[in-house]
């Protein structure tokens, strides 16, 4: 069986719409991963099976329902990474 977190669908579709907002913001592979991650653990997980209906209309579903959560859920973990980013600064 094939099941999947659409939220991490939800989250990744939104993050460079939410990241314009943040011109400041790092935007290299380490910080938007954390940015992703930090989002994921504070919204809940809505997990589906990928083999039932048709994903792609129930994810565009949940995106309309979910999206200004998730949008602020974005918006504060960029404010947090932008104040600790974990990759390694140029001296
Ligand atoms: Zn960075």
């Amino acid at each position: 069986m094939e099941m999947r977190n659409y939220m991490e669908d939800i989250v990744l579709s939104k993050l460079d719409d939410v990241l314009k907002q943040y011109p400041d913001c790092c935007t290299c592979e380490q910080c938007r991963t954390d940015i992703v991650v930090l989002a994921l653990n504070h919204l809940p997980p809505k997990y589906i099976s990928t083999q039932r209906g048709n994903i792609y209309a129930r994810i565009d579903e949940m995106m309309a329902e979910n999206s200004i959560e998730v949008i602020e859920e974005i918006a504060k973990a960029i404010e947090i990474v932008s104040k600790h980013p974990r990759h390694n600064m140029p001296e």
